[in-house]
């Protein structure tokens, strides 16, 4: 079905990938083995050298994990999709496919926390580097390319500010020097935002985010044309980090009502978002669907709506936020997003707190600063929630 793009994203989303067995389930079969038996040595001896399609090994492939990645492939709208066994690892893979020793990354620097910390600190212990430039400046990321660049790497928007990258910008800066861009699309899905579209070469997920949804289980993918995938392919059936069949079934649950509940997120986050624009003890807000927000009209090009992501400021500081905090009953205290559950974080003292003060404050990250994930529940029992902490400052 990856063929048929004429179907919307809705029907892709419950249909895309399925191949049903000799026995005609409806639903999508969860084929727990680690392997494949061959009919005869020499069609084995055809499988491993890879004369003969099909599955070996469940390093490799297995035929739950092989509908999911058909699934994600049609809806980013790309050739191929390699399914990886968390967030990090499909950046992982993404980047020790396509990258060796001396290469040079120009990375945003809103980055999600452990994306940071595998360019620093593990990366670059292989002798890759990375440059960290502003996420919302098209000059800087020129400025920082090194004859030894291959890969552009970003997030938009960007946590826990919202800030839009400039995707069809900076792919035109990194094609003209033959640079690869790949895209983190953790924060909008390819229902709200189709970076391959808009220029980039690659688009990596967290699928334990929204793809989940539901906050089950960890997994990840690397969508693209195949003759990218298929060096991270590569690497993965070596490597090992591979999604297991049973996340994939999970996660193929999870693509069936994305579209809805991601749509439905993003309605409840604009109502949020505008609520708490109006609100007395409320310092500022930041999402992109307010016109407020410095760059809702480049986000207006790029994505659907403003997602399911507010953050706003507080009246006061790291106590007036903590007072939000301790006072919600209904929102989750927890850093994780993308659930059908609000959540919410303070950044300062979680998601971020490992970074100085200065450089926070740099990032524009204030002690007053809370992020809301926005979830599927009634968005007046959500400024209930938040009124009862808001009321004490
Ligand atoms: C959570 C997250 C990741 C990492 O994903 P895991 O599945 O936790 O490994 C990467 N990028 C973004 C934007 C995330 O939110």
């Amino acid at each position: 079905m990856a063929e048929t793009p004429q179907y919307r994203p809705e029907t892709l989303a419950v249909r895309a990938g399925q191949e049903r067995s000799q026995f005609g389930e409806h639903a999508e079969a969860l084929y727990l083995t680690s392997s494949f038996v061959f009919q005869s040595a020499a069609q084995a001896a055809r499988r491993f050298s890879g004369e003969e399609q099909g599955n070996v090994y469940a390093r490799f492939s297995n035929p739950t994990v092989s509908i999911f990645e058909e699934r994600l492939a049609a809806l980013e709208g790309a050739e191929d999709c390699v399914a990886t066994a968390s967030g990090m690892s499909a950046i992982m893979a993404l980047c020790l496919a396509h990258l060796k020793q001396g290469d040079h990354i120009v990375a945003s620097n809103s980055l999600f926390g452990a994306t940071v910390q595998l360019f620093n600190n593990i990366l670059s212990r292989t002798g890759i580097t990375t440059t960290f430039v502003s996420h919302t400046d098209p000059s800087a990321w020129e400025a920082a390319i090194r004859p030894e660049t291959k890969l552009f790497f970003l997030e938009t928007p960007s946590n826990p500010l919202t800030e839009i990258a400039d995707i069809r910008q900076l792919a035109a800066i990194a094609h003209a020097k033959g640079i690869l861009v790949a895209v983190d699309n953790c924060f909008c899905t390819p229902i709200l935002q189709k970076p391959l579209e808009m220029g980039a070469d690659l688009v990596v997920h967290s699928a334990t985010k929204y793809i989940d949804g539901q906050g089950r289980v960890l997994g990840g993918a690397v969508c693209g044309p195949k003759k990218l995938t298929e060096e991270v392919f590569k690497y993965l059936r070596t490597a090992g980090p591979t999604l297991s069949a049973f996340n994939a079934w999970v996660l193929l649950k999870g693509l069936e009502t994305l579209k809805l509940r991601v749509d439905a997120q993003a309605a409840n986050a604009a109502r949020l978002a505008a609520w708490l624009e109006g609100h007395p003890k409320v310092a500022r807000v930041f999402y992109p669907g307010l016109p407020s927000h410095p760059q809702h009209e480049l986000a207006k090009t790029q994505q659907k709506n403003g997602g399911g992501i507010v953050s706003f400021e507080v009246k006061g500081g790291r106590e007036q936020a903590w007072t939000v905090v301790d006072n919600c009953q209904l929102l989750s205290i927890t850093a994780n997003l993308g659930d059908v559950k609000t959540t919410i974080t303070h950044p300062a003292s979680t998601t971020h707190g490992r970074i100085s003060p200065e450089a926070r404050a740099a990032a524009g990250i204030n002690e007053g600063l809370l992020r809301i994930a926005v979830g599927l529940e009634a968005v007046e029992d959500l400024q209930a929630d938040l009124e009862r902490g808001l009321s004490l400052i």
